[in-house]
């Protein structure tokens, strides 16, 4: 035993004790991915020791060959895992193994009900890694010690997982990491040869480098132990370089969960070769939940790069547009320098075509999912969706893709899901619909009942329902689809086209005639709080509706820029009526101009209040109201 300096004991985070509680509770049932979450780190901290070698070749130290071994002590209760990889400092291993890096984490905890159960599905968005070996082990020792760094400045880290650890200055002839796994009472079944192979090769065969145990050699009775002999038990290949047809789905779902450092499984995966001017290969994958800090802006995102098989970078983000920053995966290029950085890559017109490509990939991959397995679409489009919504803005290129994978809520029904895609919709249009229509809204229940469906409920047509704050500013780059455009029905002077018969339209026409006068009265009783007022063709059971002008904010934008301080240009609604409502007949008989002003007000509140927005004077309309409502008790 190497003498110890310097020794301290240091807290762990909050976040970090809340994190290896949970863990513990929740993981019980599937214990052995302890195992997979630390040859993972090995495997990273060895495609980070290879890629720093490449200007740095002294960090080989005489250059042993790169490996992963993992033996076991039946006696002692322990399993150690050993990598030559990058090792870490003092440092390193204080910040890495003692706080938890990820931004939002702290609010992601707060989430956490305290009931196991759910709490345990919560864990798998979080990814466990390092800490999970708490799940088997009652103490963790860990030796390690940075590449390039003097023997004298190794580091022992160790805990019992519980609120501390302890760190102190050793020494370490050999670079790189050893964990020793004291093993909990109970789990002595881990310190065993077959059991260690067995979860090697079901997880972590497609680890790119050898992982060795020991060989299993039968004792001779009276003669002395042999010396160790080791072998790997691992295919040892980088999974994306072996052909299509020889990968097996559990083969792709472990190797994601390696680059993912995700615990389920992915929802699919698309695995490509290019060959020709470029060449790469790439293997990308879509997870089955978003991870808590998906909308985090410093969240990790991006691909991991890879050069002719060497590991240049995580989370390269030039290869994919910021709108599908949920896929994970690798890409491993031919023609790509082993110094590229990542100015270098934003700037690469190399990596312009591959991001395109790579682009295409993906939302052919989301295509086939949508066909194929529209259940698992439709868990795809609650988790990622909104952020889907972020595409046609972003990737002018494939808005008509993009597009073609949106999925809203519409009236056909589902309350208030978003299963209704465009072609979908188009494919039960009615005869003569050649337009998409929609209405936006705060709330699904505000736009279900909204008046300006009367009409479209009355012939029978479908309406998308569109509730997410982002919706109104995705249709704004939205102008058509399959050569049908959008509608806002809430907006301009509604004109169904061919969906009115000429019969219905001269009769409007008549009717709009017929009414000029209440026009006139009501555009002087209105005054300023209106842009116009017209006669409407969108109602059958309500008597009056706001309708916006065809070039102003909707509610959602002006509501979103307020909340966000900007200044909105003020933009009056059109006040439009249901001529064959009674309380308008009345209202056109109505000889006091004074009942007439009152009457006219309140039909205005009311429609702001039935399109959801708030009143400007709620006390003048209460006013009035109770004015209206004691002259009808007397
Ligand atoms: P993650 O791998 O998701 O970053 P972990 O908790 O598994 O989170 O590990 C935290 C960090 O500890 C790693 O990012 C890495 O910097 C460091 N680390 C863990 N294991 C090793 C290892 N075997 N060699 C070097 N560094 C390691």
């Amino acid at each position: 035993m190497s003498v110890e300096t310097q020794k301290e004991t240091l807290g762990f985070q909050t976040e970090v004790k809340q994190l290896l509680h949970l863990m513990i509770h929740s993981l019980y049932s599937n214990k052995e991915i302890f195992l997979r979450e630390l040859i993972s780190n090995a495997s990273d901290a060895v495609d980070k020791l290879r890629f720093e070698a490449l200007s740095k070749p002294e960090l080989l130290e005489g250059g042993a060959e790169l490996k992963i071994r993992v033996s076991f002590d039946k006696d002692a209760k322990t399993v150690t895992l050993e990598d030559n990889g990058i090792g870490m400092s003092r440092e390193d291993a204080i910040t890495h193994l003692g706080t938890i890096a990820k931004s939002g984490t702290a609010d992601f905890m707060k989430h956490l009900s305290g009931d196991q159960k759910k709490d345990s599905h919560l864990i798998g968005q979080f990814g466990v890694g390092f800490y999970s070996a708490f799940i088997v082990a009652d103490k963790v020792d860990v030796f390690s010690r940075r590449a390039g760094a003097a023997a004298s400045e190794g580091v022992h880290w160790s805990s019992k997982g519980e609120g501390d650890f302890e760190v102190a200055t050793v020494d370490k002839a050999e670079r790189g990491t050893r964990i020793v796994l004291h093993l909990k009472s109970g789990e002595d079944e881990f310190a065993d040869g077959w059991r260690l192979r067995n979860i090697i090769k079901k997880y972590s065969d497609h680890i790119a480098l050898p992982i060795e145990l020991p060989k299993e050699v039968a004792a001779v009775e009276g003669e002395e132990q042999p010396a160790v002999e080791w072998e790997t038990v691992n295919r040892a290949s980088a999974l994306w370089t072996r052909p299509r047809t020889e990968i097996k789905d559990e083969e792709y779902q472990e190797f994601y969960k390696h680059v993912a450092h995700d615990f389920e499984n992915p929802l699919s995966w698309s695995h490509n070769k290019v060959e020709g001017k470029l060449e790469y290969s790439s293997l990308l994958y879509v997870p089955a939940r978003a991870p808590f800090d998906l909308y985090q802006r410093e969240a990790p995102k991006g691909l991991k790069l890879y050069v002719q098989r060497v590991f240049v970078m995580d989370q390269a983000e030039s290869f994919l547009p910021l709108y599908l920053r949920f896929i994970k995966g690798v890409v491993d290029s031919n023609d790509l320098s082993l110094n590229v950085s990542r100015e270098i890559l934003q700037k690469d017109p190399i990596i312009d075509s591959m991001k395109s490509a790579l682009t295409k990939r993906v939302l052919d991959m989301l295509e086939k999912l949508a066909k194929n397995e529209p259940e698992q679409y439709k868990s795809f489009w609650k988790n990622f969706g909104q952020v889907m919504k972020e595409g046609p803005a972003e990737d002018f290129a494939n808005k008509e893709k993009i597009a073609g994978l949106l999925r809203f809520a519409s009236t056909n029904g589902d309350e208030g899901e978003q299963v209704v895609g465009l072609a979908e919709y188009l494919a039960r249009a009615k005869e003569g619909q050649d337009k998409i229509y929609y209405l936006t809204g705060e709330t699904y229940a505000q736009v279900k009942n909204s008046p300006h469906l009367e009409v479209f409920r009355k012939k029978g047509i479908e309406v998308l329902l569109l509730t997410d704050r982002i919706d109104e500013w995705l249709m704004s780059y939205l102008s058509d689809f399959d050569g049908k455009s959008f509608v806002d029905v809430a907006r301009g002077d509604l004109d169904l086209g061919n969906l009115d018969s000429e019969e219905d339209k001269k009769a409007a026409e008549e009717v709009a005639k017929s009414k000029e006068g209440l026009v006139e009265r009501l555009k002087t009783a209105l005054g300023d709080s209106v842009a116009e007022v017209r006669v409407s063709h969108r109602l059958t059971d309500s008597p009056a509706i706001l309708a916006i002008g065809e070039q102003d904010l909707g509610m959602q934008m002006r509501q979103i820029l307020e909340a966000s301080g900007q200044k909105v240009p003020d933009s009056k609604p059109i006040f439009e009526f249901n001529p064959a409502h009674p309380l308008i007949e009345k209202l056109d008989n109505e000889q006091s101009d004074e009942r007439f002003g009152d009457l006219s007000h309140i039909l205005f509140d009311q429609a702001a209040l039935a399109a959801g927005d708030s009143l400007k004077d709620p006390a003048a309309y209460v006013r009035r109201l109770n004015k209206l409502l004691v002259e009808l008790s007397v």
